[in-house]
């Protein structure tokens, strides 16, 4: 048997099978993703749901190195959606039947900023009559704030750790006390306290990144008992700090086909939890988030930010549909989720099952 297929039937993975499946080629690969794709078929069915994804705003006060609407650029036109325009948006995916909504935006942390996103997320359970889900991906917020959103309306928040090692997300971040480690963290366990659908996930390829690195990250999301997960390949954007390393890189094409990797491993390992296909697999290979949905994730966030500001919304180089609107997008995609072999689940919320099951181990052992 190969090493490959034994290490496959094997009930937990060590950290070194871990990298060594993120090194697996050809045949090998092929394995590795029949298997997470059986896995996706048995536990969480041959579905997709659909997260209408609204950047309401590209206003940030940080200054994490890899992003490109960090703070200090100078080089890009600022934007905040009017709350008309987030309720437009969200109306045109609750009409076409998105289960869910994400609103995302840089970090911000002011009075002003935690009552406009508690006024809205109130807004949003009027117009659909709470049927929606709603996700919140805003940042490092103080506990009482998770807590105010929770109790109108949020059901899940998304909050990378982006590099689980304390080491490498410092490299990737100003060492100061706005981008602490141990504050990401607390963040994380103080949303799972509150009672949301915790989301994670890291970034794929970053320099400075080893393959124990990866294999790490996928530990620290199963011992998290995190609940949803996006994670995508790291894509260069030369207006920030860490685009200097951009020649010790590895290839795009690498970068995601390890972005793959990871998500089958993950699928295998954490069977019931949501996996988002990240729109930066789109930004490498026009078809790279039905490739994910084939090995293992289940979310597909369609963009319905309007269309003029899309452009402005940068994190990196060369993401995919910044000129379209969301209708053309819900065309593009729904011929090519058709070709997976999977179907999208109109209508549904899509809690991950790993939620309700994690609260019912809690409530077992209280
Ligand atoms: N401000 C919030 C949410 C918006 S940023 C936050 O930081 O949590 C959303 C995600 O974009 C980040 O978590 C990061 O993982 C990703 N991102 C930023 N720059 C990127 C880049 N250059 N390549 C790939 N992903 C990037
Ligand atoms: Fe701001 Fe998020 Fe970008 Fe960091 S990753 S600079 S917090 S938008």
């Amino acid at each position: 048997m190969s090493k490959t297929n034994a290490i496959l039937e094997q009930d937990t993975f060590s950290k070194a099978d871990i990298v060594y499946l993120l090194q697996t080629e050809g045949e090998e690969k092929q394995k590795l993703f029949e298997k997470s794709r059986d896995i996706k078929a048995k536990y969480v069915g041959k579905k997709v749901y659909y997260r209408g994804l609204v950047e309401f705003s590209n206003i940030c006060s940080k200054n994490c190195y890899y992003c490109g609407i960090r703070k200090a650029n100078q080089n890009t036109e600022r934007y905040n959606l009017t709350d008309d325009e987030i309720l437009d948006a969200v109306r045109f995916s609750y009409e076409n039947r998105y289960g869910s909504v994400v609103l995302q935006s840089g970090e911000i942390s002011t009075p002003k900023f935690t009552k406009r996103i508690t006024r809205l997320l109130k807004k949003i359970k009027e117009l659909s009559g709470g049927e929606l889900g709603v996700t919140i991906s805003l940042g490092e917020q103080p506990e009482e704030v998770f807590r105010e959103w929770y109790e109108n309306g949020a059901d899940r928040y998304l909050l990378r750790i982006e590099a689980s090692d304390r080491e490498l997300y410092h490299k990737i971040h100003p060492n100061d006390e706005t981008h602490d480690y141990e504050n990401r963290l607390k963040s994380l366990e103080t949303l799972q306290k509150v009672g949301y659908q915790t989301g994670t996930g890291v970034m794929i390829g970053l320099p400075f990144q080893s393959y124990e690195n990866l294999a790490d990250d996928l530990i620290f999301m199963r011992d998290f008992d995190i609940d949803m997960v996006g994670m995508g390949p790291y894509i260069e954007h030369e207006d920030t700090p860490l685009y200097e390393y951009r020649d010790q890189l590895m290839p795009k094409e690498d970068r995601f086909q390890l972005t793959l990797k990871m998500i089958a491993i993950l699928r295998i390992i954490m069977k019931d939890i949501n996996i988002a296909a990240a729109t930066a697999l789109q930004a490498i290979d026009p078809i790279g988030r039905e490739k994910a949905i084939k090995v293992g994730a289940n979310v597909i966030m369609p963009n319905v930010t309007p269309g003029m500001y899309r452009d402005n919304y940068r994190l990196y180089e060369n993401k995919p549909c910044t000129d379209e609107e969301a209708a053309d997008c819900t065309n593009c995609l729904e011929v090519r989720v058709g070709l997976t072999g999977d179907e999208i689940a109109y209508g549904e919320k899509g809690d991950p099952a790993h939620y309700y099951n994690r609260r019912a181990r809690m409530k077992a052992d209280e």
